[in-house]
């Protein structure tokens, strides 16, 4: 092992994503992944403005708007109780940034995009099927104990590891953390389906405010599937789901609309910080880290700019450029960035989104939304917003995570 080795834990997005961010770097990384295969169940699918050149740095960008949809329609929220749109398109970014657009691709899918990118470095392994099991770090590195789908168990030593390993990650257990915060009484469905959700004035994204059917639904690939996800009663028993999935999109369509589902998942959501996100030579990020409800998509956005922020860090510290202490410093960003701005930002818009509001109600609270999209200004500030998930550069002496945050307000 050299000391400059990174074992990665879980080939989700983050885990992927840290391990082109890293081997792109010029460090060996290694990760290791409890399942077989890429979990291409329907999840992530919204990747933002703001986020992109990021991915763009890291080569896969092209690819993602290939075989993705580009949304040029932007922020649009239907309130149906007041007969009113509130829109924020992404071309009023035009020239301002260079990617005005958001990109929609299935997370498996682009899990499946990054693994061609490590295929082809050299320094870079995964290894499927090795769930972690246990972690001994010294001043010296990490011995990682990983077991085999056979039982077999092994131990392998890394300079760090990066705990990647989803909502209920064994590395924050190993490190003696818990995700702290609450479970809703709800629980979403996500489905992929086959319909025209055009024909019922939807744009490529859309936060749809209705009394009962609520839903946010997204073009997923520009040729007719689409994202549905609408909320139910966690008491519900899970069987009978299919049932109302077609109760819903009757109600939806009407009794003879014309819909054809492909996928889909339920899933119980949740408010939840990581009591740490480091300990010594371990860090998590990603879900690992902090679980949110994805109303908003700030999910894995969040989780994304975890990966900025830790190659910015740890790079700095293993390369001698910064002491250990911008590990800290991750963590401190990260968590006030979570539990600030995504958590607050996405249960509001959950909020709003499926609340049962009566229409004076949800004028209230669709205020900030209403202004701003008032003007093209108003636009712009709100849609180039969204990069107040990114942490100040954590190797600045005075960063200021709290300037011009337009989505923080959003959450008022
Ligand atoms: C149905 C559904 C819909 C969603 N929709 C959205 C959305 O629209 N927008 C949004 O932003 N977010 C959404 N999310 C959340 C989003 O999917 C997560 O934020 C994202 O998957 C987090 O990525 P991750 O890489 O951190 O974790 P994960 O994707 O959970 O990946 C973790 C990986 O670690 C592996 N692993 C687990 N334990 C171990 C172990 N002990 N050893 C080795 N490997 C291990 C797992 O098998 C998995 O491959 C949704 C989630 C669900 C479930």
């Amino acid at each position: 092992m050299s000391s400059d080795s990174i074992a990665v834990i879980g080939a989700g997005p983050v885990g992927l994503v840290s391990a082109l961010a890293f081997a792109r770097d010029g460090f060996d990384v290694t990760v290791f992944e409890a399942e077989d295969q890429l979990n291409l169940a329907p999840r992530a699918m919204v990747y933002l403005n703001p986020l992109l050149p990021d991915l763009d740095e890291l080569g896969i960008l092209d690819d993602m708007k290939r075989r993705g949809h580009i949304d040029r329609d932007g922020f649009n929220m239907h309130l149906v109780a007041l007969d009113e749109v509130l829109s924020a398109p992404n071309s009023v970014l035009d020239g301002l940034m260079p990617t005005p657009f958001n990109v929609h691709l299935g997370q498996g899918e682009v899990c499946a995009i990054v693994l061609e990118h490590l295929g082809r470095l050299s320094n870079v392994e995964i290894k499927w099927g090795q769930a972690l099991l246990g972690l001994e770090q010294d001043g010296d590195g990490v011995s990682v104990t990983l077991q085999a789908k056979d039982g077999r168990q092994s131990i392998e030593r890394f300079g760090w590891v990066i705990g990647a390993d989803g909502g209920r990650s064994a590395t924050r257990e190993l490190i003696g953390a818990t995700a702290e915060g609450t479970t809703w009484d709800e629980r979403f469905v996500a489905t992929n389906v086959f319909t025209d959700f055009r024909s019922l004035g939807m744009k490529s994204s859309n936060m749809y405010v209705h009394p009962t059917l609520a839903a946010v639904i997204a073009d997923i690939d520009g040729h007719g599937l689409w994202r549905c996800t609408f909320q139910e009663s966690a008491e519900l028993p899970e069987e009978g789901l299919r049932q109302r999935i077609d109760d819903y999109y009757h109600a939806l369509l009407g009794e003879d609309g014309v819909y054809e589902i492909d996928t889909y998942s339920p899933y119980r959501m949740h408010q939840r910080m990581s009591t740490k996100m480091r300990e010594g030579r371990v860090m998590l990020a990603g879900d690992a880290a902090h679980l949110t409800n994805p109303t908003g998509g700030l999910g894995l956005t969040t989780g994304l700019y975890d990966v900025i922020a830790l190659r910015e860090g740890l790079g700095a510290v293993i390369g001698g450029r910064a002491d250990e202490s911008v590990l800290d410093r991750y963590e401190a960003e990260r968590t006030k960035t979570f539990t600030e701005i995504s958590s607050p930002t996405a249960t509001h818009l959950k909020n709003v989104v499926y609340g049962h509001h009566d229409a004076e109600t949800l004028r209230v609270l669709t205020e900030p939304m209403r202004q701003g999209t008032k003007d093209l200004e108003s636009q712009r500030q709100m849609l180039l917003g969204l990069d107040a998930v990114r942490s100040p550069s954590l190797l600045s002496s005075a960063a200021d995570a709290a300037e011009g945050h337009a989505l923080a307000h959003l959450a008022e």
